[in-house]
């Protein structure tokens, strides 16, 4: 079971596209066929609560996982490829901690989604 977890914990980090449990159950299990996708659901979970990955939501019904960023990034969604883009916007970052701040509060964490189409898509 260790060892299983650490084959999940191993797939989740290798990973930079922000995977679905199925994926990761997809990828998890060509390294180790005896995991099961119980196993992923429950691993990924534990590993949730645990602060080691991130959950994501992005309006497709799937949640999708990240190892814990060191540094905060928002993402974009391509919502014709489906292709997410990180990034991280300075200007972004201070004007939410201001709206939070003329609110009266100090701003602790957000989370930022962009959904987009590109700009030369012709429909
Ligand atoms: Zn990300």
């Amino acid at each position: 079971m260790t060892e299983q977890r650490r084959v999940i914990a191993r797939v989740v980090a290798d990973a930079d596209d922000h995977p679905d449990v199925e994926e990761l159950y997809r990828r998890a299990s060509a390294v180790d066929p005896r995991i099961s996708i119980s196993t992923v659901y429950r691993t990924v979970k534990l590993f949730e609560d645990a602060g080691i990955i991130a959950r994501l939501d992005f309006r497709d019904g799937r949640s999708r996982y990240e190892p814990q960023p060191d540094e905060h990034h928002d993402h974009l969604i391509d919502l014709r490829s489906g292709k997410i883009i990180e990034f991280r916007d300075e200007e972004i970052e201070a004007l939410q901690a201001a709206i939070a701040e003329r609110l009266g509060y100090r701003l602790v964490d957000h989370r930022l989604e962009l959904y987009a189409v590109p700009i030369d898509d012709k429909d």
